[in-house]
């Protein structure tokens, strides 16, 4: 007979847990089961350091203090690992919450425990619950099991929250999530990506000196998916890489294309995903297309965002050193988003700083906002970084840039992102008329 007992913590196997969990959905009569799927958060931290003798001692003790002596459990398994799942009878006239209110409870009162024990401040319990009611469409064990499995995903990436309850709008992420990630790769091969260009404009003579390329995704049916939707999931998967290695072949497939056929160009930026820090793979990257395309290499310039620059100084400052030993410039964008860096501006040797627009929010500027702004761009000036502000959308925005001698201006005032033939004509077209305007 095949063994029904996880050695180790003496827990049910897996495969056994989800026959006797089917079992009591059958039986089960006017009341609910829960299914409560607990990990330890940093377990691989105490094997590391203390050794395995003392993570399979832990491990036991997690086991036992989870399911003895309690009188609601059904039935328990090791999933794998340190994952152990637990089915268990909810007595009646308590709500979900209430439910994970005294599992949240009993968590935080098990990672005391366990952390005196083993001597572990960062031990951290992390689980999701899912609910099996009657009413529910008849669930079956593997997906209770899954849902719960989900949400205690969800409460690993939480700080504050150990305990999650399951509920149908994270299969609906997930789902996206799986739709975006499996198809991407497709997508590109069927041309459904595309890159915009933003024009940027030289402040003191109101020309395009510049543009930054950003990608579009557009499905057959001729909808967008916007970047702020995908580019999160495809970190996630690290397929960002693949989707920013596009974007610069496309760059650079058009300006040499340009330059073949003797028209003007101006530099283009391009985005770096943070995801490139750790492999590094993008220096060899652009040195091939340099080497392939051969435009000379100030065409080109790469936007990293501030946090990247905070989060990993260290790697940013290669990646910088690297780019620049290609000949190109390099930016800080998104500046004064996030928690600003001030002293990394004198750090790093950056060429750019791209103001983030949310110094813009208000079409008529505020004080306050007026003295960030003007004072970030007279240091970048004493720093010899060039200064270009994000998201101008008015014509007062832009004149006030001007007076306080912002360099360069991108946003909706001038243009939106336009797709390439569009900027072709853009570029061509002189900007006298808004020159007219603003007389
Ligand atoms: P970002 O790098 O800060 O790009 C600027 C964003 O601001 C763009 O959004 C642009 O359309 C938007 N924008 C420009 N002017 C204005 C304005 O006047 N008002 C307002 N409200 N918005 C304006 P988009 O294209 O949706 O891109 C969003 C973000 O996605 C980008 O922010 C960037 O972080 C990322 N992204 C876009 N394309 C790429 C790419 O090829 N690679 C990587 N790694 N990230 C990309
Ligand atoms: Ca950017
Ligand atoms: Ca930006």
């Amino acid at each position: 007979m095949a063994e029904t007992k996880d050695a180790l913590t003496g827990l049910d196997r897996y495969e056994e847990f989800l026959r006797k969990l089917e079992l009591e959905i059958e039986k089960m009569d006017g009341y609910r089961i829960a299914i409560i799927y607990t990990d330890i958060k940093h377990f691989k931290y105490i094997n590391d350091t203390y050794g395995y003798k003392r993570g399979d001692a832990l491990l036991k003790e997690f086991a036992y203090q989870v399911t003895a002596n309690n009188p609601y459990m059904l039935c328990a398994a090791r999933v794998y690992s340190d994952n152990i799942v637990m089915a268990g009878r909810m007595v009646d006239g308590r709500t979900n919450s209430d439910f994970r209110d005294i599992i949240h409870k009993r968590n935080l009162e098990l990672e005391g425990f366990l952390r005196d024990k083993y001597l572990d401040r960062r031990l951290k319990m992390c689980t999701g619950i899912s609910i099996i009611s009657q009413d529910d469409p008849k669930l079956d064990p593997e997906t209770a099991v899954s849902n719960a499995n989900l949400a205690r995903k969800v409460a690993k990436e939480l700080d504050d929250d150990n305990c999650i309850l399951f509920d149908r709008k994270m299969m609906e992420g997930i789902k996206r999530e799986v739709e975006i990630t499996s198809y991407l790769s497709t997508a590109i091969e069927k041309g459904e990506f595309k890159v915009y260009y933003q024009p940027k404009i030289e402040t003191s003579t109101l020309k395009v000196i510049g543009a930054e390329a950003l990608i579009r995704w557009q499905k057959p049916d001729g909808k967008f998916i916007f970047p702020d939707e995908f580019i999160p999931l495809i970190e996630r998967s690290g397929q960002i890489v693949e989707v920013d290695y596009f974007v610069y072949r496309e760059v650079f497939k058009f300006l040499a294309q340009r330059i073949q056929e003797n028209k003007e160009v101006v530099p283009i930026s391009v985005n770096v995903s943070r995801v490139h820090l750790h492999k590094m793979g993008i220096l060899d990257y652009v040195k091939s297309l340099f080497e392939e395309y051969k435009i000379p290499s100030d065409l080109v310039e790469f936007e990293l965002t501030e946090s990247i620059y905070i989060e990993n100084t260290e790697k940013a400052l290669e990646l910088v050193e690297g780019l620049h030993k290609l000949g190109t410039k390099v930016s800080m964008d998104d500046f004064g988003s996030g928690y600003s860096s001030l002293n990394l501006l004198s750090k790093l040797p950056i060429d750019i700083i791209k103001l983030d627009k949310v110094f813009l929010k208000e079409s008529t500027l505020q004080e306050n906002d007026k003295i960030i702004i003007s004072c970030v761009i007279e240091m970048a000036r004493k720093l010899r970084i060039t200064s270009l502000c994000e998201g101008v959308e008015t014509i007062e925005q832009s004149d006030y840039l001007a007076q306080i001698g912002c360099e360069i201006q991108q946003g909706y005032y001038f243009s939106k992102p336009i797709p390439q033939a569009e900027f072709e004509k853009f570029m061509s077209e002189s900007l006298q008329s808004k020159a007219e305007h603003k007389n």
